[in-house]
């Protein structure tokens, strides 16, 4: 039974807020998880790798919660592991930084996030709209929700914005950041019934796909679920211009079982996820975009003879607001990574812009193959209190954005912040007033990496 008073609120059940709630519910916490899906997972059920847990030097830089789901995953044959092998950079094909990847079933993974959430002693709203706050002077003191039962207050200690688009800083009128222009945006689908080894085969030819030598034939392979052998889990590429589509199309394709491939290949630019009338406009051109791009598969590249779409995601939405808070962090803080004394997440993953004009995709290299450190300061939405921030949203520029957002580090901060919050509730603080110590000492105790 859903209560109307709680320590902690997590907003959105996404990458970040699956982990936030039990980090808040593992420390005895009352927490509510709201959602407006169906489901658990947000952009992660969307059929995308887990990135920027392994750093260019091969490091594990995210444990803790991200590592459990791993785990989890693959106890429910929905995962194989992290997997290692390509190298690549800006420079060429197989130097440079080590890539890993770690890629999972998006339908098991709903499942799996829901358990373990559970397992926190969390209690979770779902098909529920966040459609306001409830504040008093600068201090957040709950929610205004809209569902099947109409309107309804919630109030809590501590609210944890984890909807990817800030509508909670923003509802509560939070400073964010002014930008010309966001990362495109893709709808994700599933074609089965691909041979991914023709595929390849393809690619090292030259026959329809292109890339090699260059950054995005990151080739990797590994036994997939219940398989005997190593087939390519991860190709990445260009599918080459044919006679009756004459555009160059950028691809990942990420396969976690024979015969399914989850394809990240088309984008449409200039969407305001803050508007509907313009996400309605990229989920009808993401549509037309994916049915001429399979149109061509079909009848042009190796592999794609047999294959049919099988499942598509909603609109994938790379980036929309960013809140401002106590620190903002800039792109040298992660490509150089400096160290903050007050840093309890560590990201690891290359700045991956997606051209807002729709041309190739940019990588950033980090210094070194390094991983660096977020500043707790990131997750406090300047001037505001009993509000945190969580997710791609959190206070970084957009370079630096490039990084933070990768499901690896998304998740590794809701840890962070839901610890932190059920801390300050805990010991009568608020999220601003804990001391950092406690929440490191507390997070390095649970495994995470700070
Ligand atoms: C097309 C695409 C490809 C990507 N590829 C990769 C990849 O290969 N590897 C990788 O690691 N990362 C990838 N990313 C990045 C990564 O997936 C996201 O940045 C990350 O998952 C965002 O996590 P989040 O928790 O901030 O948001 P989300 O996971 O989107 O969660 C937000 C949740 O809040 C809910 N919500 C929003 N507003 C409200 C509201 N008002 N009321 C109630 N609920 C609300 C949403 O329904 C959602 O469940 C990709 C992203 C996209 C879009």
């Amino acid at each position: 039974m859903i209560q109307t008073q709680y320590d902690v609120i997590v907003a959105g059940a996404g990458t970040a807020g699956f982990a936030a709630a039990i980090a808040a519910g593992r420390q005895g916490a009352r927490t509510l998880l709201i959602e407006k899906n169906s489901h658990l997972g947000g952009t992660s059920t969307m059929g995308i790798p887990l990135l920027g847990v392994f750093d260019g030097n091969g490091q594990q830089a995210a444990k803790g919660i991200v590592e459990e789901f791993v785990q989890r995953m693959m106890q429910e044959n929905g995962a194989i592991g992290h997997v290692h092998g390509a190298k690549w950079s800006n420079k060429g094909h197989m130097e440079g930084d080590s890539f890993t990847l770690t890629p999972f079933d998006s339908e098991i993974c709903k499942y799996v996030m829901q358990e373990m959430v559970l397992e926190a002693h969390v209690d979770i709203l779902l098909h529920t709209y966040i459609a306001g706050v409830v504040k008093e002077g600068n201090v957040v003191k709950g929610l205004e929700l809209l569902n099947k039962s109409g309107k309804q207050t919630i109030l809590a200690s501590v609210v944890i914005d984890a909807t990817g688009d800030a509508d909670i800083c923003d509802f509560a009128g939070a400073q964010m950041l002014e930008k010309p222009h966001v990362q495109n945006s893709s709808i994700l689908f599933v074609m089965t019934g691909v041979d991914t080894e023709r595929l390849a085969k393809a690619l090292e030819e030259g026959d329809h796909v292109g890339g090699w030598g260059w950054w995005h034939s990151r080739i990797v392979t590994a036994r997939k679920i219940d398989a005997a052998k190593e087939t390519h889990v991860h190709i990445a590429g260009h599918f080459l211009p044919w006679d009756d589509d004459p555009s160059e199309v950028t691809f990942t394709s990420v396969s976690v079982r024979e015969g399914e491939v989850y394809l990240n290949a088309t984008r449409t630019v200039n969407i305001d996820a803050t508007d509907a009338e313009s996400l309605t406009k990229g989920e009808i051109a993401e549509r037309r975009n994916i049915k001429r791009l399979v149109d061509g598969l079909q009848k042009h590249v190796p592999g794609f003879e047999h294959a049919y779409v099988s499942r598509t995601s909603p609109l994938g939405i790379r980036e929309s607001r960013t809140v401002v808070g106590d620190y903002l962090l800039e792109s040298d803080d992660v490509l150089l990574h400096r160290e903050f004394a007050d840093s309890v997440v560590r990201g690891a993953y290359p700045s991956d812009i997606h051209d807002p004009r729709g041309g190739r995709t940019q990588f950033l290299f980090i210094e070194g193959g390094g991983n660096y450190g977020i500043p707790y300061r990131c997750f406090l939405p300047k001037g505001l209190e009993g509000l945190m921030v969580v997710g791609r949203a959190i206070s970084a520029t957009q370079k630096a954005n490039g990084t933070i957002r990768l499901q690896g580090t998304v998740m590794a901060q809701g840890q962070a912040v839901g610890t932190a919050a059920a801390l300050a509730v805990k010991s009568g603080l608020t999220p601003r007033t804990l001391p950092v110590k406690q929440l490191q000492a507390e997070l390095s105790r649970q495994g995470a990496i700070v």
